[in-house]
């Protein structure tokens, strides 16, 4: 009687077991197999890029160029390597663009992508926003182009120095030289790959930006660049102008 007993409750200790375990599976390859496809096969294509960008010359946007009929022109050359809405672990969402040029720390020139006006708050190493009072898609609102990783791996910034730690408000036409890529991840001694992070923030409707680390305050690049730069929408082939 105890014999059975026992097995009965080990049996259903079992069950209990598997089905914890295929609850786990699910969620994970959900995430990684279902969610995450393109993210994956991004970051090969990152690394590649990285150790080898003389063998992939077509993978590069120039800065400086417009896709056809785009408002925001190329802010910088490289590849565009991880999209909007990438996913780097379960439950993050990449709130914008990294376009890796290829080369070291402080080489590859940004731009401003549109005319606005330029701000960079006193504790920005590597940062800075640029307001565009009137959003060429939808000119009654206010959106905002930040750029960041304009430093390198210790925080000395790589921006121009028209742009001091402080700037408010000046106005920058298209093409405007903002700084370099650099590599700094926001922590001393902890570096990323050499790129440009650009995002585009809404407005909280009352002239301040809105926090750009959450994907609900950005806007979808792809109609500013013309290009498919959503990363459940990417075709695989590398994003470059149609
Ligand atoms: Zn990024």
């Amino acid at each position: 009687m105890v014999n059975v007993r026992s097995s009965q409750s080990l049996k259903k200790f079992l069950i209990a077991i598997f089905s914890l375990l295929f609850v786990v599976l699910t969620v994970f390859a959900y995430f990684f197999l279902i969610k995450r496809p393109d993210t994956t096969r991004r970051s090969t294509h990152v690394m590649e890029y990285i150790r080898y960008p003389d063998k992939h010359p077509e993978w590069a946007v120039t800065a400086g160029d417009r896709c056809e009929n785009a408002p925001f022109s190329m802010p910088t050359n490289g590849y565009i390597g991880f999209l909007w809405d990438d996913s780097f672990r379960p439950g993050h969402r990449h709130s914008g663009l990294d376009i890796f040029g290829g080369m070291e720390n402080g080489i590859t020139p940004i731009y401003a992508a549109y005319d606005g006006y330029l701000t960079r708050q006193s504790d920005w190493k590597s940062t800075v926003i640029i307001r565009i009072p009137s959003d060429p898609l939808q000119p009654d609102r206010q959106i905002w182009m930040y750029y960041t990783h304009m430093a390198d791996e210790q925080g000395n910034d790589f921006i121009s120095e028209d742009f001091p730690p402080g700037t408010r408000e000046i106005f920058v036409k298209t093409g405007t030289l903002l700084g370099y890529q650099g590599n700094f991840s926001g922590t001393p001694g902890n570096p990323t790959g050499v790129h440009l992070h650009f995002s585009i923030v809404e407005d909280d409707d009352e002239g301040h930006f809105l926090n750009e680390t959450i994907i609900e305050n950005t806007l979808d690049p792809s109609p500013y660049f013309n290009i498919i730069l959503n990363a459940n929408q990417s075709p695989p082939e590398i994003p470059i102008c149609p």
